[in-house]
């Protein structure tokens, strides 16, 4: 009968929630239409909003005033609880502790609740690796408030979740809400969601973008929220949640440690130094021992990621670049012939396991460091620092490039950051690099590129080290969008996945052949475009060539499974 007072119009999906986590296969997202009845809660929320958002659905009719109301104590308890930043946001006692913890199997029933636990009262958990949520608070039966834990000492940032969600009802619905996020510009509005995992179904997908609300929220003080929609499907499943996909400390360890188990003898991985609650800070270095030992001067690569350690994206790209080096394609071989290759994949191993957004353990922005790290304070950027100086100064090796490598919160599409010169020759073999790997990657935008000196970047990689080594040396940042990319002549968004990130990587690998113009070394007429199946997956099987190599890429995205 609610539902005859409101006349939903084309924008207004939320009355009656196509929600969606579907049917009991492994592809999900066949829409079934649930919720026939409005949630008041929302009604009254969007309302009041109106139109501050292009997906803030709007009502239209006189009769949705009698709508049922939150009830006061609901509305007053979200003003006074949630405030401006995490400093003062109050724990599940509702006091004015800072949020430093996440929940721990936080069981969260109605309030004044105290019969037996049931399903359906869901159970929220993020202790675990990179897992990331601070507190729940109880809407509704069907709309809870999430608030992301702060980074470890420094309340500043809080952009990255990774949450689990269990003991949940067969079709049951909810609706999410992040309220405390703290950037408001968001690729949310460019149709980013969620992505999304559950036990019966690991392979992580986003959520479908009709399901995910990003607007400013009249009671969280008008900061953006993200709300979204979801319909739980299986009760013996545990959900998890996830601002991107995650990439652990954990899943570089194994990842590394079966590289090490083939024995390659252009690859040796050595442990740089040890971050402040003892990780491992890994080297890789990747080239053919005979070109170490040969007289004449190298050209040496330096690669580093997850400065940022929320930038997950980064790891699947750091990884694409080191799949593409160690395996037996040939150009990676002549690349290796060629060059040497350091990379540093996770220069923030504490921050990535504690599931920071942007801050080591002791809440530094290690990106903003470079010009004075200290040994125990940024332990694993003093490392590194270090042993780009060491080698800087070597005259055996020339340090040639410095790639660091993030992911972009507001952008579209992969694209570098480079330092401005005044030597106009040096401008522009600086864009040399980005424009070839424009051409090899269709993800890379060079448009997007840009060079700069802003001085909120003073103290980054890239601009400190650009000040510091020779002027034949480049050094980059390279982002990705944590959501999708454009192609040349296409304004559709291409969602970016898992696989997609770690092609880039790929690409970016193979660009140094162009860049050194090695191409004429390829001695078969073999292409040189990248066929994943030629590379190595994460598990460390080494695959024979391909054949039909795009089909080997497409196989390949389809059926990669997930660990993390
Ligand atoms: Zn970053």
């Amino acid at each position: 009968m609610l539902l005859v007072m409101v006349v939903p119009t084309a924008g207004l999906p939320l009355m009656y929630l196509q929600v969606v986590y579907g049917p009991p296969t492994d592809h999900l997202y066949l829409p079934t239409p649930v919720i026939n009845q409005p949630l008041n809660h929302w009604t009254q929320r969007f309302h009041s909003v109106g139109g501050h958002s292009v997906r803030t659905p709007v009502f239209e009719g006189e009769n949705w005033s009698t709508l049922e109301k939150p009830t006061p104590t609901q509305t007053l308890g979200r003003h006074e609880k949630n405030t401006t930043g995490a400093q003062t946001q109050g724990g599940e006692t509702g006091g004015e502790d800072v949020l430093v913890g996440n929940v721990n199997k936080l069981m969260v029933s109605p309030p004044g609740y105290s019969g037996p636990q049931r399903k359906g009262h869901l159970i929220f958990d993020a202790c675990f690796e990179s897992g990331n949520l601070g507190r729940v608070d109880y809407i509704s039966e069907f709309e809870f408030d999430l608030f992301i834990r702060p980074d470890t000492c420094n309340p500043r940032f809080r952009v990255w979740f990774n949450f689990t969600v269990e003991n949940v009802r067969e079709t049951q619905r909810v609706i999410f809400n992040v309220v405390n996020f703290s950037k408001t510009k968001s690729l949310y509005r460019d149709g980013m969601s969620p992505v999304v995992k559950s036990t019966s179904r690991p392979k992580w997908q986003r959520l479908p973008a009709k399901n995910v609300y990003y607007y400013r929220c009249p009671d969280h003080r008008r900061n953006y929220v993200m709300s979204f929609a979801f319909c739980f499907d299986r009760e013996e499943d545990v959900y998890q949640f996830s601002y991107c996909y995650p990439y652990t400390y954990s899943r570089l360890q194994h990842y590394l440690a079966s590289l090490e188990r083939r024995n390659l003898s252009y690859l040796q991985r050595e442990q740089l130094g040890l971050s402040v609650q003892q990780r491992r800070l890994d080297l890789l270095t990747i080239t053919n021992p005979d070109h170490l030992s040969a007289d004449k001067e190298k050209k040496l690569v330096f690669l580093t990621a997850r400065v940022h350690p929320g930038e997950s994206p980064a790891s699947f790209i750091c990884q694409g670049v080191i799949d593409f080096l160690v395996s037996q394609h040939p150009v990676a071989q002549i690349l290796r012939d060629h060059v040497i290759f350091k990379i540093v994949p996770m220069l923030n191993p504490d921050g990535v396991y504690l599931g920071n957004y942007r801050c080591s353990l002791m809440g530094f922005d290690l990106n903003r460091h470079w010009q004075d790290p200290s040994p125990w304070a940024h332990p694993t950027l003093h490392a590194v620092k270090q042993l780009i100086v060491q080698m800087n100064q070597d005259p055996r090796v020339s340090l040639e490039f410095y790639i660091d490598v993030h992911a972009h919160s507001t952008m579209l599409n992969g694209f570098m950051y480079g330092n401005v010169f005044e030597d106009e020759e040096r401008v522009q073999r600086q864009a040399v690099f980005p424009r070839l790997l424009c051409q090899n990657a269709p993800d890379f935008s060079f448009s997007n590129t840009s060079f700069n000196r802003d001085v909120v970047k003073a103290g980054t990689g890239r601009r400190f080290l650009g000040g510091l080594l020779d002027d034949t040396s480049y050094c980059y940042t390279l982002e990705v969008s944590f959501y999708s990319y454009m192609t040349a002549g296409s304004n559709a968004p291409v969602p970016y996945t898992e696989e997609t990130y770690m092609k880039l990587g790929r690409n970016v690998a193979r660009t140094f052949l162009d860049y050194y113009k090695l191409n004429n070394l390829i001695k078969d007429k073999r292409p040189t475009h990248i066929p994943s199946s030629e590379v190595t997956s994460q598990t460390g099987n080494a695959k024979g060539s391909g054949i039909d190599r795009d089909a080997g890429d497409r196989e390949r995205g389809n059926n990669q499974g997930v660990r993390q």
